[in-house]
């Protein structure tokens, strides 16, 4: 569904992605891990086009979704306008339909009673099930998550969890940047670690978190 070849990326002379390849198969569940500053967040924003490469190829025809950290919603624009905007506005789609389906979401979300609301009227887990919501509005191909938990407090990032790891039940084709380890090791089909630009180990959650790669074992001893 999606390959990535041989990509390379820097900004002036910092090479942040040295040669990244992988590739994603429908309905796979794929977690990206590893220090700050390794380039997780940078190889998110070129497989979803929100940056550009320098080289390397990026082979994925389909639409996806995109989910950040702090939630990106319009702060003027309330729940329902949130979710329904880009499918009606970008995709063209009809509004009856895209109501339809924008307010099935938010029954599964646990928001039926929040369409009116606006951003600043829900707490961050609300705020980032809305965010969710939206994306998968898009009858999206692939979500892309860049740790959609790290401005959540304890609780509330079990919620957003269990969100997705629902739709992980359901086939729902996801490529995640986290820190949650458990998580990771749980929900994971393919886990990659990255360290300063290149993956350094790839693999079943068994595999990934047994390997005997020094910086590997660095990077999980922070964890446990
Ligand atoms: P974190 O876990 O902290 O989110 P990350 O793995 O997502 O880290 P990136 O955000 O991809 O890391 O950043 C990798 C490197 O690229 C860092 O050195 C960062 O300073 C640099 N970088 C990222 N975006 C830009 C940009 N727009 N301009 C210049 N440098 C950038
Ligand atoms: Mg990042």
């Amino acid at each position: 569904l999606l390959e990535v070849k041989n990509l390379k990326k820097s900004f002036d002379e910092n090479v942040v992605l040295k040669d990244i390849s992988l590739s994603v198969d429908k309905g796979e569940v794929l977690c990206i891990i590893g220090p700050s500053g390794s380039g997780k967040s940078t190889l998110l924003r070129c497989i979803t086009r929100l940056d550009h490469e320098d080289s390397g190829k990026i082979d994925f025809d389909g639409t996806f979704g995109l989910v950040f950290q702090d939630f990106n919603l319009f702060p003027h624009h309330n729940v329902l306008k949130n979710i329904t905007n880009a499918p009606i506005k970008v995709q063209k789609r009809d509004k009856a339909e895209v109501l339809s389906t924008a307010r099935d979401l938010l029954k599964k979300m646990g928001l039926e009673d929040k369409e009116e609301a606006y951003p600043h009227e829900l707490s961050g887990g609300q705020q980032q099930r809305v965010s969710i919501a939206r994306a998968l509005a898009m009858n999206p191909d692939i979500l892309f998550f860049d740790e959609p938990t790290s401005a959540l407090d304890p609780e509330l990032t079990s919620e957003i969890l269990v969100v997705i790891r629902n739709l992980a039940a359901e086939h729902m084709t996801m490529v995640i940047v986290t820190h949650e380890m458990s998580f990771a090791r749980n929900v994971a089909d393919k886990i990659i670690f990255m360290d300063d630009g290149y993956i350094i180990e790839e693999g079943t959650p068994e595999e990934v978190f047994s390997s005997d790669n020094t910086r590997m074992k660095e990077f999980l001893g922070k964890f446990y």
